[in-house]
């Protein structure tokens, strides 16, 4: 269905830069956490629109109408999120509109869809002020909810995009309709790709990175999130090649500097692609199968491998031992080194990666034992000690994690040794070195 209004709703200017205005009170009580923000900026900057401001402003008609118009005044394109409903707190359009000089007029469609989505349940007049949108606006149809979002000119040369807050309909409108629509208005094509980082923190790569983050295109940025981090390189062009042309030695300049701790880069800029992804792939390539014995991580090693789709080709067994008792029956750890030595120690980990690669038969045994805490913890073994065991029959690496700097939750300390474990899986099936692992021979 055609959902243009007229043929205005275009923006004549690149757009370059960008600012999201994310709109309601619930956000400044601290009682809705910010996420639209940040998936619009981040669909933003990979389209190569830089966000130069983020903020938000209560549902109050003065603050709001002040904000957007500040925001036109420094920013070729204004996104604002939340307050397009039925209710009279709902107020983006009708300021939007107020300050664009633009009236509101019934959208034919709009109208349709909000009817289609009551079909056989009461719709109260007030849904249909939805339908209402600025003369001339280019709509975006919500699939998920009934507010319509939409894009005009703002009357000073850049653009405003008004889109619905509740994250559900917000996503889906943003991928399917609202970057196709601003990926012919950003002054050409991106190409973009995302280099995945595991064993190095955002300082030391971004240091390490040095001028090459300072480009303008492309443009190499990092970023962070849980125990990995990402370095995204985006570059425009005239045309796809020509961007890509861009891209392909930044890339290889990024990959050269970091070395070993790259262990995969995304073709489309995005971050989905994961550690365990990349483990279970060289595993099957290799046509070997691991077996895992979790103590602190509860099983979540296995838990994150068989999030992947061929996990049941490479992945055996996988036993939580948690108690002594379980890992001296179920692996075989010695009684001696358990008392001697304590579950949590170097010892243990090794004899718990050979016990489980025995018990099991397969190509790679990996034992995982820590203090995840809360509590537990002294002075000798603090909370978030782990010791990682990996065997391959012949050798056995034992890698120690030293509690973080700061205090971390039980979930990051289990997080993170499964991230450990998997590298180290990782390291071996690519031949690399198991960098502050201590190497034995394995006991047969
Ligand atoms: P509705 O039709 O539900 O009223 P709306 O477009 O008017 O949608 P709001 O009323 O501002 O949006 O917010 C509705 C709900 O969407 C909020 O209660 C909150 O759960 C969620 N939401 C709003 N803004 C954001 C945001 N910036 N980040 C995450 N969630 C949000
Ligand atoms: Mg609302």
């Amino acid at each position: 269905m055609e959902e243009k209004q007229t043929a205005s709703q275009g923006c004549g200017k690149t757009l370059k830069t960008a600012e999201i205005l994310a709109v309601g009170t619930e956000l400044l009580l601290g009682h809705t956490v910010n996420t639209d923000a940040a998936v619009v900026a981040q669909e933003l900057n990979a389209l190569g629109i830089s966000v130069l401001y983020s903020s938000v402003v209560g549902d109050n008609p003065q603050r709001l109408k002040q904000a957007l118009l500040q925001a036109f005044g420094r920013s070729d394109l204004v996104v604002t999120t939340g307050g397009l409903g039925p209710t009279p707190d709902d107020l983006t359009k009708e300021i939007a509109a107020e300050c664009t000089g633009r009236k509101l007029v019934s959208h034919p469609e709009s109208v349709q869809r909000i009817r289609e989505y009551f079909r056989g349940r009461e719709c109260g007049e007030n849904q249909f002020r939805q339908a209402l949108l600025p003369e001339g606006a280019q709509v975006f149809p919500n699939h998920r909810g009934t507010a319509p979002g939409c894009a005009w000119e703002n009357g000073q040369g850049g653009l405003v995009l008004i889109l619905p807050g509740p994250p559900g309909e917000l996503v889906p409108m943003l991928q399917q309709e609202v970057i196709p629509f601003l990926k012919g208005k950003t002054g050409g094509v991106i190409a973009s790709r995302m280099v995945h980082v595991f064993g190095m923190g955002e300082g030391a790569v971004a240091q390490r990175l040095g001028e090459l983050t300072q480009g303008e295109n492309p443009t190499v940025a990092t970023y962070a999130k849980e125990n990995e981090m990402f370095v995204r390189i985006t570059a425009r062009g005239e045309t796809l090649s020509q961007a890509q042309d861009l891209v392909l030695p930044a890339e290889k300049q990024v990959c050269e500097i970091l070395g070993d701790v790259v262990y995969t880069v995304n073709q489309d800029g995005s971050s989905e692609s994961c550690l365990e992804e990349t483990v279970v792939s060289l595993l099957q390539k290799a046509e070997k199968t691991l077996s895992a014995a979790e103590s602190c991580t509860g099983g979540l090693l296995a838990k994150r491998l068989t999030d992947i789709p061929g996990a049941s080709q490479i992945l055996e067994m996988s036993f939580v031992t948690y108690a002594n008792r379980a890992k001296e029956e179920l692996l075989g750890v010695p009684r001696e080194l358990l008392d001697t030595f304590g579950a949590v120690s170097p010892e243990v980990a090794r004899a718990m990666a050979e016990g489980v690669r025995k018990v099991s038969g397969s190509f790679l045994g990996v034992g995982i034992t820590g203090i995840a805490g809360p509590d537990g913890g002294t002075p000798e073994k603090p909370v978030g000690l782990v010791y990682i065991g990996l065997c391959d029959g012949e050798r056995t690496w034992v890698l120690k994690l030293n509690p973080p700097g700061q205090a971390a939750s039980r979930a990051k300390c289990r997080g993170r040794a499964s991230s450990a474990a998997l590298d180290m899986i990782r390291r071996r099936l690519t031949g690399l070195p198991q960098p502050g692992a201590i190497c034995f021979s394995a006991q047969a």
